[in-house]
């Protein structure tokens, strides 16, 4: 897989101060495909330094150009879908329908939505005798996962961008060719030197470095709570703004007057989508005691149709399968009845995991309280509405979530639940809906409107 040697800085591919590298594998064969530098505080500092120098030119340029040129980003990213959904293919191991759509549709359309919202957002309002003016944060420093390459990526530098601001980008070790790939499009696209840097590297060492400067006026993190706890005492400590989109263990709620049969399904489909490896994904399913057998039925049916290898992508690395591994021989000793998958291999070379259903969940159990990021689905049962709604908001997260049944009943419950999401029936992702966690799934929120305003600062002049 074509890869560059260098890291991005200040609008050219520079190689890195030191020559080590980080090897990308692909998660489906175990094989190296690419390596690209690891970055070091060196590079990290020569990157904060360029966005630094690029910010007051960018923060100037009137936010109707700030827009022409992410609608360019936008433009190019469209004309290279076929590149990045091969590349996230490669180095995540996402199936490549899952890839088209998901990975490579999504952020071209968030992208989009970060164009037309610089072109239209309020930047200056009166309140009373005030002008209140909405002014970019500053640097920002952009950390960010490899669950959804391309999508995390987007999520923080678009309306970044889109706000004035400048950035440094410290994407995961494991999909940096993504990376690469979308700080080529932002070179052709024509965003002046400086407004966005790239550095790949460790987290424990170019991610460390990044979250540590004191010229980020701003660190936007995607990632494990461990992580995100450091980061936020870190950027307490330097008093600088901080979005934290951390965990999930999301609840599936099926109502007594739901259609059983969807909901199942579509929670199936939900959690075994990217192998699991979706920290909103709907990992534990609540069901009336009344219908619970039912309902474990038509899981184990509708998780045996995601094969290891066809609709059921590998997880991105070794240590996430055995992560994942542990939490399902955990899910067995706590007495959880597995009801299809488990622990062992079902493909002999590949970070595959099977497409697994815990039935007899209980909410004490270790698999009904912590992220897993697997294909991995946990069924709770419960006796009434009161009961599922203690269940529902009964882990330290609050995501996502999703409610089944008569519609206002379905309202009434999601109005009570500790969390950012709640699709009811079905309802769609919605790329302009603000994301984020309640409790300690994070602090902050992506996409929309509400995402631009993270990167923003207001004054006010008073007449
Ligand atoms: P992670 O270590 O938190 O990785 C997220 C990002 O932070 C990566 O770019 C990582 O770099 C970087 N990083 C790591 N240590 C850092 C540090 N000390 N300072 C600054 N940056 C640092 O997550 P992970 O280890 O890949 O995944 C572990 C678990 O996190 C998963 O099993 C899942 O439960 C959760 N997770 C959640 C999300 C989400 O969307 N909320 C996404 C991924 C993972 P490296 O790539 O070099 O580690
Ligand atoms: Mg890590």
């Amino acid at each position: 897989m074509k890869a560059h040697d260098a890291l991005y800085i200040d609008g050219e591919w520079r190689p890195a101060a030191t020559t080590g590298t980080i090897p990308v594998i692909n998660p489906a064969d175990e094989q190296v495909i690419a390596h690209v530098p690891a970055g070091t505080a060196e590079d990290v500092d020569a990157a904060v330094r360029a966005a630094r120098a690029a910010l007051p030119g960018w923060a100037a340029t009137p936010p109707a150009d700030r827009a022409a040129r992410i609608a360019a980003l936008r433009d190019v990213l469209a004309a290279r879908a076929d590149e990045i959904a091969a590349t996230v293919t490669a180095e995540l191991g996402a199936p490549p329908k899952l890839a088209a759509a998901v990975h490579t549709g999504l952020p071209i359309a968030v992208a989009g939505s970060y164009a037309e919202l610089a072109a239209t957002h309020p930047f200056e309002e009166k309140v009373g005798n005030s002008t209140v003016l909405s002014e970019p944060v500053g640097v920002v420093a952009a950390i960010t996962p490899w669950n959804y390459p391309l999508h995390q990526i987007v999520a923080k530098v678009a309306p970044a961008l889109a706000a004035g601001c400048t950035t440094v980008l410290k994407p995961a070790e494991d999909t940096p060719l993504t990376a690469q790939l979308f700080a080529e499009a932002v070179h052709e696209a024509g965003l002046p030197a400086g407004v966005f840097n790239l550095v790949t590297g460790l987290g424990t060492v170019a991610g460390q470095a990044l979250a540590e400067h004191p010229d980020v006026d701003l660190i936007s993190f995607t990632g494990s709570t461990a992580v995100g706890r450091r980061i936020g005492a870190l950027a307490g400590g330097a008093v600088k703004r901080v979005a934290l989109e951390l965990g999930g263990k999301s609840a599936n709620v099926i109502l007594p007057s739901a259609d059983l049969a969807r909901a199942v399904a579509t929670g199936i489909a939900n959690v075994m989508s990217n192998a699991g490896q979706t920290c909103s994904a709907w990992t534990r399913m609540l069901v009336p005691a009344e219908r619970y057998e039912e309902a474990v039925a038509l899981a184990a049916a509708a998780a045996a149709k995601y094969v290891p290898g066809e609709r059921l992508g590998p997880l991105v690395n070794a240590a996430q399968r055995e992560r994942v591994r542990g939490y399902i021989e955990k899910g067995v000793a706590e007495g959880a009845r597995l009801v299809t998958g488990g622990p062992r291999a079902p493909l002999a070379t590949g970070y595959y995991v099977s497409p697994t259903v815990f039935a007899d969940v209980t909410p004490e159990m270790t698999i009904a309280q912590e992220e897993i990021f697997g294909p991995v689905v946990s069924i709770l049962r419960y006796e009434d509405v009161e009961h599922a709604l203690a269940l529902a908001n009964g882990t330290v997260y609050g995501l996502a979530g999703a409610v089944w049944g008569d519609e206002e009943e379905a309202v009434a419950f999601a109005r009570r639940m500790e969390t950012g999401q709640v699709d009811i029936n079905g309802g769609r992702f919605n790329p302009l809906a603000p994301f984020g966690g309640y409790k300690q799934s994070g602090v902050g929120r992506e996409l929309g409107a509400h995402g631009l305003a993270e990167y923003l600062q207001t004054k006010s002049l008073q007449f």
